[in-house]
């Protein structure tokens, strides 16, 4: 979601490195750019709908810019909707990231005020809001500035982070709540970013900004002010360790094929490495009186996954909520609960609030999150990294896998069997090679070519398998825009049977476990009504159309089951002429509610 980047130097320096930082954010999705340079009297804004373009544009040097890259919220993808957005008077300008709740009743009291706004959007209430508070005569007083900012956004509702451009004073104020802001330090000058990825290279060392503080970027450096009485603070430094980002594609020509074959060699990582903490994540949710997993989307699926794998190792009953609906469930929670937040970025809005609910209420947050020092990753009281590296493309894939590992391995640890549960782990890894080979590959390539002309699909799984059916449902729609649902297989009769017309392809998950007999039969069903079907399976059956071996894993088959699903996403994705790493409409670090 939204990228922002911003400099302050003593010398000028070409803005273009502002364009450059934003590249580094591309990965987290966007739908359009834009640029503020402050130069002589005036800030320069160039910004349109869309990707940033592949040869940068032709900004002039400046001692102070910032930039952004907007995933629309309020208001269409327009360029003028595009940040930063500037006030009525042109002095200042504004980009943001995330919701301002309140921003109706803002911006009538703005407009009844005068105020004369050139975007749809709810941040341009921010740039309007400072300029009300900003007499004419603190133009010259950098302080005076600060202050204006703290008092505008006290105001402002919602998980935001605001950066402000002032030209006069010539700095950037920054100011946020939960949004991820961090401010580096380097020999070139002071920056300021939404993820430290961005830094990487520029700043050696980092500020990570409090939601009590609010940061001043001056020529001379960072000035660092307490958010409630405006007091001066100490940043607190730490060295930036993040490596560059290893971007290179290793030969494929996509990041999300490349990411699905990196599979096997996460999961060796975390056999590997792991089995320490996931006794301590055991440990914990041994001793708590209730214990909740949360997650969205994918992450979502994973913490569906890990309560059935609870249930049937663990002979433990840990509830997975949907992060989102989380705060309307959290009232069961007390000082000995404990939630497992789950999280590919440590970013995705939602999953913050709910761990936030779970501290308010005194319980324990454990995270299993993919990238380090992120939001969640800081404010759990105990976190696993996946490690998966560095996931490029907007799907999840191998982030999916590494969180199914660790709570299988975690759920044998609480059984006293985790010898069986590393097993599982290597009987996973060899599945999903073999799942991966260039036959089994092809085998779902034919697939694709033939299923990609159809508007809909259907996807079945029971017990361990129905995760595995939302998940591979959810790969296949937002790659390739193909309507695929994933249900539970005895649900079908329910009311979802009446949409199988013939030939509509129907995937169906039926490992060698106590529900083959009842999926089966599930596929009999949709197969008498015409459905064209899949099956994911160890053994072929009479009642698929098309087979597509799996390897039979036993409790760890959703690692194993999801790798064809993925597989047919990506091409039937390809297939489409789509790009498989950028799908339309998606972000990869959910920043906004
Ligand atoms: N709500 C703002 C908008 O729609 C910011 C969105 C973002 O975080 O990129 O412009």
């Amino acid at each position: 979601m939204c990228g922002i980047f911003g400099y302050v130097t003593v010398r000028d320096e070409c803005a273009r490195i502002v364009v450059d930082s934003l590249r580094k954010l591309e990965y987290r999705g966007y739908d359009s750019w834009g640029v503020g340079i402050g130069l002589n009297g005036h800030i320069r804004v160039v910004k349109r709908a869309g990707r940033i373009p592949p040869i940068s544009p032709d900004l002039p040097a400046s001692s102070i810019a910032f930039g952004h890259t907007r995933w629309a919220t309020h208001g269409g993808v327009t360029d003028a909707n595009a940040h930063p957005h500037l006030d009525c008077t042109g002095r200042l300008a504004v980009i943001h990231n995330g919701i301002i709740e309140n921003f109706r009743k803002l911006r009538a009291e703005l407009e009844s005020n005068g105020h004369r706004f050139a975007s749809d959007t709810d941040s341009e209430v921010f740039a309007h809001l400072v300029e009300q508070v900003l007499h004419a005569g603190d133009d010259a007083d950098p302080d005076a500035v600060v202050e204006a900012v703290r008092s505008a956004f006290a105001r402002v509702e919602g998980l935001n982070a605001f950066i402000l451009l002032h030209h006069c004073t010539q700095q950037l104020i920054a100011v946020k709540s939960i949004s991820p802001l961090v401010i580096g330090a380097g020999k070139g000058g002071t920056y300021v970013a939404s993820d430290a990825v961005a830094l990487v290279g520029l700043a050696d060392r980092v500020h990570y900004l409090g939601d009590d503080e609010v940061a001043a970027i001056r020529a001379d450096g960072l000035h660092l002010y307490d958010r409630a009485d405006g007091s001066e603070r100490v940043p607190r430094w730490e060295r930036l360790t993040l490596q560059p980002t290893d971007t290179s594609l290793e030969g494929f020509p996509h990041y999300l094929i490349k990411e699905i074959h990196e599979q096997p060699r996460v999961l060796e990582r975390i056999l590997r490495e792991h089995p320490p903490r996931a006794r301590e994540l055991a440990n914990l949710i041994t001793r708590s009186y209730g214990t909740f997993l949360v997650g969205c989307g994918t992450a979502g699926y994973a913490a569906l996954a890990g309560s059935y794998l609870f249930s049937r190792i663990a002979r433990r009953h840990v509830n997975s909520v949907v992060a989102s609906e989380f705060k309307y469930q959290e009232h069961f929670l007390t000082d000995r609960s404990l939630v497992i937040a789950l999280s590919q970025s440590g970013e995705t809005v939602d999953v913050i609030e709910a761990a936030l609910a779970a501290k308010r209420r005194g319980a324990r947050v454990a995270a299993l999150v993919n990238v380090t020092g992120s939001t969640l990753d800081r404010l759990a009281d105990f976190t696993i990294p996946l490690l998966a590296g560095p996931e490029l493309s907007v799907l999840s894939t191998k982030a999916y896998t590494a969180k199914l590992a660790l709570l299988l391995l975690t759920a044998h640890v609480i059984n006293g069997s985790e010898h069986v549960g590393l097993d599982l782990l290597w009987r996973a890894i060899d599945g999903m090679v073999r799942a991966l080979t260039p036959d089994s590959q092809d085998r779902v390539k034919a697939i694709a070519d033939r299923i990609a002309d159809h508007q809909h699909c259907f996807v079945i799984g029971r017990g361990l398998s129905y995760p595995t059916a939302l998940e591979a449902a959810l790969k296949i729609k937002e790659v390739s825009y193909l309507h695929a649902e994933g249900f539970a297989g005895g649900e079908l009769k329910h009311g979802v049977i009446a949409l199988v017309e013939p030939g509509v392809p129907c995937i169906v998950f039926s490992p060698l476990d106590e529900t083959r007999a009842d999926i089966l039969s599930g596929a009999m069903e949709l197969r008498s009504r015409g459905g064209w079907i899949i099956g994911v399976s160890p053994e072929h059956e009479a009642v698929f159309d098309a087979h597509l071996p799996v390897a039979e894993a036993g409790d760890a088959s959703p690692l194993v089951n999801v790798v064809p699903a993925q597989l047919l996403g990506y091409y039937l994705a390809v297939r489409k002429g789509l790009d498989p790493d950028k799908p339309r409409n998606l972000a990869k670090s959910v920043t906004v509610k």
